[in-house]
């Protein structure tokens, strides 16, 4: 999920290592490390809980050269920033070293077996698999052994490999996390992104899933799936450092919006089994405790507020535990009826958030069996809650949340789900909603396509200075979260309603011309949504409504059919074009989109 850089060359490694890993500094990271080879064919390994400074510091004491090496900075997944589970890692005999980038999803069954055999591990991370397997593979030839471990090994990597054996040498593969290679005159060199290598190589090679690359002073091989060599095209790169920073996107939060296909996958990875069963092993410790449980709290801060209601309902639905959520700063002053038969969820995705912080507190200290959900690895409401699952969006840097907010929903899906297998509820067809869950990916990368239509419906807005946005039942969320994006972003005061209730008051504001955003995909009630859009129409509204095949929409002005996944999954799908809308409206009304006015990312204040 974070930043890899890899140099052989003529020079000292180590400045193209560090300079490179400052370049993807803006991907947030909370470790980093690097490997030098010295001209004693040694392997010296250094590496630095926090920003990269403090790697540099520790450098600096000590006399670093070689002309080989490979560096790292970790966005941890498997256990918590720390300096041992920071990259690179080595093998007992401090012969090899590796940097990975990704989850090695067996990573578990593969430790075991590695301990039998007498390896010792020395971090927590899913990574150290990687480097112990090849120690045990290797026989004089690292291009084989890697072959051997990528055949063995699942998940998504990005691996950079160096043995003192052959210190003129790297040894790169990947499969779904990315890579760029690039050579200079005296140099090859790898990145896991283009900033990494921009300022050195405006050309670059991309790897595909499979290929080995092996990189000398002199050259780059590479090598297909098949181990058949292949000679690959070298592609210019049109953009500067800064573009290339935002993945050549306009935005970060264009960039993140974008993202949601690969990082949905990365959520989902190795938590389902045979197509119908969640494996959660975060929650086994209170898989057999779960039927005495009466209820259920979601609390969470804004974005997280809205995926709250969304796992709420689901949970429901699918558990049967009668669930409520409420806002962290509403619940830590309620004096919330909580005890130990009590279920609580604290979301958020950066894990700092104050409220939610002390709300999680206030449950604790009443006997609720606290979870969190959240993104950042080893963040304080991690620590504290008594169980974590954590989304897997990788660092989300816009202020305005978006693949955290539906990779929290998938989590949520996948905690129902295992609760309800728990409590063995079966009236549900959970190989339909993993099958569901695992479509995700493709059917975003449709809607994605259909960006031009939304920025349509951005333009209706553009002028606007409200607008309303409507749903019942699961959509209520999805409106919620819509009608907050475009207040984050675009300014535009944005109201988000139950349909039900626009005759009780709100369709008093309905005038000629009025914006009215509808989402209506929950088979059972979206015709009522649909009737209401007509109360809005009959008053002048012009409507952008969002629904599944099959109702009747006549006379809606912008109707734009979902895909058919189940209805527990819809609010993923619409998620993405409600951002879109927000985010071209902001850019048309020239709002700076990444760090709208009066927000902070991470709100560790009260
Ligand atoms: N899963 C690995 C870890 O937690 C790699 C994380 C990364 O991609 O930065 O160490």
């Amino acid at each position: 999920m974070c930043g890899i850089t890899a140099y052989v060359g003529n020079d000292n490694a180590l400045p193209f290592l560090l300079q490179g890993l400052v370049k993807l500094e803006y991907r947030g990271y909370d470790s980093a490390g690097v490997t030098i080879i010295d001209s004693a064919n040694k392997i010296n390994t250094y590496k630095a809980k926090g920003r990269i400074k403090n790697l540099e510091e520790l450098l600096e004491g000590n006399h670093v050269e070689g002309k080989i090496g490979i560096g790292h900075t970790r966005w941890a997944t498997h256990g918590v920033p720390s300096n041992l589970n920071a990259h690179p890692h080595t093998n007992n005999t401090y012969t090899i070293s590796i940097v990975h980038n990704g989850i090695i999803e067996n990573y578990q069954e593969l430790k075991k077996d590695l301990i039998e055999k007498g390896y010792h591990f020395n971090s927590q991370t899913d990574s150290e698999v990687v480097v112990h397997l090849l120690d045990y593979y290797y026989h004089g030839d690292m291009h084989e052994a890697l072959k051997k471990v990528i055949s063995i090994i699942e998940g998504s990597y990005a691996l950079c490999v160096v043995h003192n054996d052959n210190p003129n040498v790297i040894y790169i593969t990947k499969k779904d996390s990315p890579i760029v290679l690039g050579r200079t005159q005296t140099a090859s060199l790898a990145g896991s992104d283009i900033p990494a290598i921009l300022d050195y190589a405006k050309d670059v090679y991309f790897m595909e899933d499979g290929e080995i690359a092996v990189l000398t002073k002199d050259d780059i091989t590479f090598y297909d799936a098949d181990d058949k060599l292949i000679q690959k095209e070298l592609i210019h790169i049109p953009y500067d450092n800064e573009a290339a920073q935002k993945g050549g996107y306009d935005s970060f939060m264009l960039k993140e919006i974008h993202e949601q296909p690969y990082v949905i996958k990365e959520t989902l990875r190795g938590r389902v089994e045979n197509g119908d069963r969640v494996v959660l092993p975060e929650l086994d410790a209170i898989h057999d405790k779960l039927p005495s449980y009466n209820k259920a709290y979601f609390v969470a801060c804004g974005t997280a507020y809205h995926s709250s209601i969304f796992g709420a309902s689901v949970l429901e639905k699918l558990a049967g535990i009668p669930t409520i959520t409420q806002v962290a700063s509403e619940f830590r002053y309620n004096d919330p009826i909580v005890d130990e038969n009590t279920l609580a969820f604290f979301v958020s995705q950066s894990g700092e958030t104050a409220d939610t912080m002390a709300a999680l507190r206030l449950a604790k200290q009443k006997g609720a069996t606290t979870i969190a959900i959240v993104n950042v690895l080893g963040s304080s409401i991690s620590r504290e809650a008594d169980y974590t699952i954590y989304t897997l969006a990788g660092p989300e840097i816009a202020v305005a949340s978006t693949k955290a907010y539906t990779t929290q929903i998938v989590v949520m899906e996948l905690v129902a789900m295992y609760i309800a297998q728990a409590l063995n509820r079966n009236s549900y067809d959970y190989r339909k909603l993993i099958e569901g869950l695992s479509s995700l990916p493709a059917y975003l990368e449709e809607i994605l396509k259909d960006e031009e239509i939304f920025k349509g419906y951005a333009k209706l807005l553009e002028h606007e200075r409200d607008c309303y946005y409507i749903g019942r039942g699961l959509d209520y969320a999805s409106v919620l979260e819509g009608a907050l994006k475009v207040k984050e972003v675009s300014y535009i005061h944005a109201d988000a309603y139950v349909a039900g209730e626009l005759k009780h008051g709100p369709i008093a504001l309905i005038e000629e011309g009025s914006i009215v955003i509808a989402v209506a995909t929950q088979p059972n009630i979206a015709s009522k949504t649909i009737s209401n859009i007509q109360e809005t129409i009959a008053r002048g509204a012009r409507v952008v409504l969002f629904t599944i095949e099959g109702l009747d929409v006549q006379g809606v002005e912008n109707t734009y059919i979902l895909p058919n996944v189940d209805q527990l999954l819809q609010g993923i799908l619409v998620a993405v074009p409600l951002q879109l809308i927000a985010y071209y409206t902001a850019v048309f009304k020239n709002c700076d989109v990444d760090k709208p006015r009066n927000l902070a990312k991470s709100v560790t204040v009260e």
